[in-house]
């Protein structure tokens, strides 16, 4: 019989359906209409009944497999107990399917970080800005990102009802990324994808210096790097603190999959082990081609407003 299929690969697997089950309780927890906003820091740093349940969704079947993993989530986990029903146990057999990179095959749970962004774009879902949100869950092997997830809820929203609502798009360095069409930004265009709810003096004058074609405000860190895979911006620019090492772990593992860059406003690269201090403190520099062409005009007055 075969051996079994490699830690890693099981762990992804199980993410797809853990993000899947995810998503369907972002779009119940619209559909049911009382949202249960929270302020955390303050307005612009909102949580919702969907970031509550899905945080223990997501958290909890993990753990339930993998108990010796390290799960990261942005939400404080509450004291409630966690109900079955939000308990998720599928993979996705397609997955298993692939054979795991040589160099991680030999992985252990204690070895692995898992970084949860149950809602990415909180504030865009408040609003209905409903294709801004995504789940994201990201592995870090090493302090690097190797495999990530991310689960567009609301992909499709706007397509009419024969549309398939919602897809997951995954990746592991070594393998590629799936779930999506892989597309260049058009040729000799810079068109930079930012903030939408998070912009200050800094973030503005970094994009300014860097004289694009055209800017894109949207919400979610994970649907800015959706736009740089499906060629809708040419480089993701944020020079500011606020994003937060779950927002750019799964994110980074599809981009670097698929050959893209992804660092902090100075170059430096993220790390994701279980230590690390959550803030991404010095912002973020994200392209799938031409990362030496934004980094280089990167102004030195915001790289030092930026300490990392
Ligand atoms: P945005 O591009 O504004 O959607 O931000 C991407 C991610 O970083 C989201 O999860 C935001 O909640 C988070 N973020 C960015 N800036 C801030 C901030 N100033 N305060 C709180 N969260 C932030
Ligand atoms: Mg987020
Ligand atoms: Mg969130």
């Amino acid at each position: 019989s075969m051996a079994s299929p490699a830690l890693l690969m099981r762990v992804v697997a199980s993410a797809y359906s853990v993000a899947e089950k995810a998503a369907t309780i972002v779009r119940n927890v619209m559909a049911a209409g009382d949202l249960g906003i929270v302020e955390k820091t303050g307005a612009n740093d909102l949580q919702t009944k969907a970031d509550r349940l899905v945080q223990m969704s997501i958290c909890a079947s993990l753990a339930r497999k993998f108990p010796k993993v390290t799960i990261i989530g942005e939400e404080e986990l509450s004291a409630d107990e966690v109900t079955e029903e939000l308990i998720e146990d599928g993979h996705c057999e397609e997955i298993l399917k692939k054979t795991c990179p040589a160099q991680y095959t030999g992985i252990k749970e204690e070895e692995l970080v898992i970084w949860v962004d149950p809602l990415d774009g909180t504030k865009e879902y408040t609003e209905g800005l409903l294709d801004h949100v995504t789940v994201l869950i990201g592995i870090a092997y090493g302090g690097k990102a190797i495999a990530g997830v991310i689960n567009q809820p609301y992909y499709n929203y706007e397509a009419g009802a024969d549309a398939v609502l919602g897809r997951t798009i995954w990746g592991v360095l070594g393998i590629g990324a799936f779930g999506f069409q892989l597309t260049e930004a058009p040729a000799g265009k810079h068109i930079i994808v930012t903030t939408r709810s998070h912009s200050s003096t800094l973030v503005n004058d970094c994009i300014s210096a860097l004289n694009p074609d055209s800017v894109i405000r949207v919400g979610g860190a994970g649907n800015k790097v959706i736009q740089l895979i499906e060629g809708k911006a040419s480089a993701y620019v944020f020079a500011s603190p606020g994003c937060k090492k779950w927002d750019t772990c799964a994110p980074e593992a599809i981009l670097h999959a698929v050959g893209g860059k992804i660092t902090d406003i100075h170059g430096n690269s993220f790390q994701y082990n279980k230590e690390v201090k959550h803030m991404n403190s010095a912002g973020v520099l994200a392209t799938l081609r031409n990362y030496d062409y934004y980094a280089s005009r990167i102004p030195n007055t915001v790289k030092q407003s930026l300490v990392p």
